[in-house]
Order: structure tokens, then C-alpha cells, then sequence
């Protein structure tokens, strides 16, 4: 059997003396009337990076959703459209808000929204339609536009995923009205925790830091509050680490992206396996490499985890289905637009996010593939 011979993370970012630089010289000089200078750094370098307006810095991407609704005026009785296959915090904001989550069924390739099930879903409350750029794939972009365009609903981005992906010459970020993207330690730029709120709209914009600072304008010294809001702010030393990462994002989506070409090349000739797509006119940051085995094979996403444990190679599962979920077991609306095929069971089934850090060498995607075909050796 193929035994790595020290642990293969599924996930590890990438560190330089540069960010240790800029996250010690934030610690020691970013306070007092400097204490914002990081994170406007890190915000305009997002903000161009990505080709939006405004960028606000946030602690976490949750927040970046739960700030992109609030200041949306989402909120009880209202329906948010949202896949149901995803990361819990896609859709837990719209529940933080008092709306009510509609989950719908997502495309067999791209594994993001079916816009023919986000159509089948809009009803009389629905404000607004929450797109996720799943792994580094993109939505189709052009036709929910058209669709939240027709029945005046807002478009948000979940980009958490896609820094760096492209969809038709627009960056992942810049699909939406407003989007969120987050700086997780295991995402594609980190600042251990943090996220980015990303927008155009310079109202949004406006509503997003009141709300995100008490509920007062940005510059109050007077501690005069108009409403109650929230505190969502990332702190000087995380937004060092993002600015010293975004100075060389162009070299981390590279790298992601050769990752990717390794494993490509090397699973090409195993049948039955279906890697990220990358549609004509996108661009994939490939976050994390990710792969839905045929069914046949026998072998559920737990139980390939299993067979890459015993090898000492870590791996992820595809994220279940949410109205799958006990989370969700109490929210009828959470089942109620998944299509007969529903294709997310069998996808979020049988999917697993192989090891994709910065760690990774192409003799170590060499060693999880060999190990791959080992495990399904076995079974065909
Ligand atoms: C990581 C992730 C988030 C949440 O990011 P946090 O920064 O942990 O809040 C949201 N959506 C998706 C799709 C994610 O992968």
C-alpha cells in the first residue's frame, strides 16, 4: 500500500518572510491615527485586484454575507434563493437576518446554481438570489443577472471560493451586486481568519460601514449611534498578512493553478472520475482540486476519506447537501426546489477535495494520485 511518509495536508497556505514582516510592523505601528492604514491597504489592493469599487474588511466572510443582506434589507419574511449544496455559511446569514433559506438544486459541471431551478423558486417573497462560486468554479453569471434582473432581486456573490477565478473578462467578486470573499487559513489568500466585503454600489457601500461599526458613520467620535448594527471589523495585524498575500496573488493563483494541471495530467487516463470544470470563457482559481467519483466505483466521499487516512493523506468531503442536514430539519423551506434529478445528492455523494495547499509538490500530487488509483485499482 502507498504510505505517505509524513502527513499530506488537504489544505496549507502559503507564508514568506514578507508576511511576518508586515504583520510585525503592523503590531508595532498600526495604532492611534494609524490604526486603519493596513486594512485600507489591503482593501484598495482587493478592490483593483478584483476590478470593484469599495472593499470593506471584515472579520470573516460570514459577516460579509450577514453585512451584504442587512444592508440589502433582507430580512423576516423575506426568501433568499441559495444552492443547496455549499459551505453552511453561504446560507446561515439569510437565517441570521430573519429571512427564510430557498435551497435549489445546482449544474452538474460547474457544481454551482442551476438557473432553470432559481426560476423555478421565485415566489412572492423572494428579495434576493445568493450565488456560490463553488471550489473556484464560477455561476453562470450572465443568465442569474438576467433572471434577478426581470423579478428586481438582488444579486449576491459568495466568491469565498474564487479569489482569482474569471468568468467572461470579470473577476469572481465582481459578478454580483455586492460579494464576499474569505481569508480562512485554508483559503486561497489567508489572513488566519478575515474576510472582504467587495461592491460597486456606493450606497451599499455607505449602509455596509454604518452598519458594520454600531450603527453610526464612519469618523463618529461622539459615540452617537443611530441604530443597533453590528461589529464587524478585521484587525491591523490580519490585514498586514493580506497585503503582504496580495502582493503576490498573481504568484498564488499560479501555483494553484499548476496544482491543479499536475493532478490533471495524472488522472486523465482513470475513467469514471470527474475533476472542476473550467467552461469555455472562465478562468478557475482551482481552490481546492476537487473529484466526483462515479458511483459504480462503490465507494461513498467518506469512505475514499477512509482509504486516504490509512495512507497518511488528508482529504475533504464535498459538502453535503444542506437540506440534508439536521441543521436545517426544521425549515421546510430549506427542501422545497430540489429537481427529480437531483444531481447535488449524488455530486456532494461521491466528491472529495484531494490535497490542494501550497505545500504541495508535484511529487506529492504524483503520491495522491498513485494512491487514488490504488484505491480504485481495487474496484474495477
Ligand atoms: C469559507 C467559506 C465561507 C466562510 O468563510 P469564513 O471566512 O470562514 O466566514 C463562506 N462561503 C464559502 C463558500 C466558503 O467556502
Amino acid at each position: 500500500m502507498i504510505v505517505a511518509s509524513e502527513r499530506i495536508p488537504v489544505a496549507a497556505p502559503s507564508i514568506t518572510e514578507r508576511e511576518a514582516e508586515l504583520a510585525a510592523e503592523a503590531a508595532r505601528t498600526a495604532w492611534r491615527g494609524n490604526h486603519y492604514a493596513y486594512n485600507a491597504r489591503f482593501e484598495r489592493m482587493l478592490a483593483d485586484y478584483v476590478g470593484v469599487a469599495h472593499a470593506v474588511s471584515v472579520p470573516h466572510a460570514t459577516a460579509a454575507l450577514h453585512l451584504a443582506l442587512a444592508a440589502l434589507g433582507v430580512g423576516p419574511g423575506d426568501e433568499v434563493i441559495a444552492p443547496d449544496v455549499t459551505w453552511i455559511a453561504s446560507v446561515a446569514p439569510i437565517v441570521y437576518v430573519g429571512a427564510e433559506p430557498v435551497l435549489v438544486d445546482i449544474l452538474p459541471d460547474t457544481w454551482c446554481l442551476d438557473p432553470d431551478a432559481v426560476e423555478a423558486a421565485i415566489g412572492p417573497r423572494t428579495k434576493a438570489i445568493l450565488g456560490v462560486d463553488l471550489y473556484g468554479s464560477t455561476c453562470d453569471w450572465e443568465r442569474l443577472r438576467v433572471i434577478a434582473d426581470r423579478h428586481g432581486l438582488a444579486l449576491i456573490e459568495d466568491a469565498a471560493e474564487a479569489l482569482g477565478s474569471v468568468h467572461h473578462g470579470r473577476k469572481a467578486g465582481a459578478l454580483g451586486r455586492v460579494s464576499a470573499f474569505s481569508f480562512h487559513g485554508s483559503k486561497t489568500v489567508v489572513t488566519g481568519e478575515g474576510g472582504m466585503l467587495a461592491t460597486d454600489d456606493q450606497s451599499l457601500f455607505d449602509r455596509v460601514l454604518f452598519l458594520r461599526d454600531h450603527g453610526r458613520k464612519p469618523g463618529d467620535r461622539f459615540f452617537l449611534n443611530s441604530e443597533i448594527a453590528f461589529k464587524y471589523r478585521m484587525s491591523a495585524v490580519q490585514a498586514a498578512l493580506g497585503v503582504a498575500q496580495m502582493e503576490r496573488i498573481d504568484a498564488l493563483i499560479d501555483y494553484k493553478r499548476a496544482i491543479f494541471g499536475w493532478y490533471r495530467d495524472r488522472l486523465a487516463g482513470v475513467s469514471g472520475i470527474t475533476l472542476n470544470a473550467e467552461p469555455p470563457g472562465t478562468i478557475n482559481s482551482y481552490w481546492m482540486v476537487t473529484t466526483v467519483l462515479d458511483p459504480s466505483f462503490g465507494l461513498d466521499k467518506f469512505a475514499i476519506m477512509a482509504e486516504f487516512d490509512k495512507r497518511n493523506i488528508d482529504s475533504r468531503p464535498f459538502f453535503s447537501r444542506l437540506s440534508s442536514l439536521p441543521a436545517f430539519s426544521d425549515r421546510p423551506g430549506a427542501k422545497r426546489f430540489i429537481t427529480p434529478a437531483d444531481r447535488g445528492a449524488e455530486i456532494s455523494e461521491y466528491g472529495v477535495n484531494l490535497p490542494s495547499g501550497y505545500n504541495m509538490t508535484e511529487a506529492q500530487v504524483d503520491l495522491v494520485c498513485a494512491a487514488l488509483r490504488e484505491i480504485l485499482g481495487g474496484l474495477r
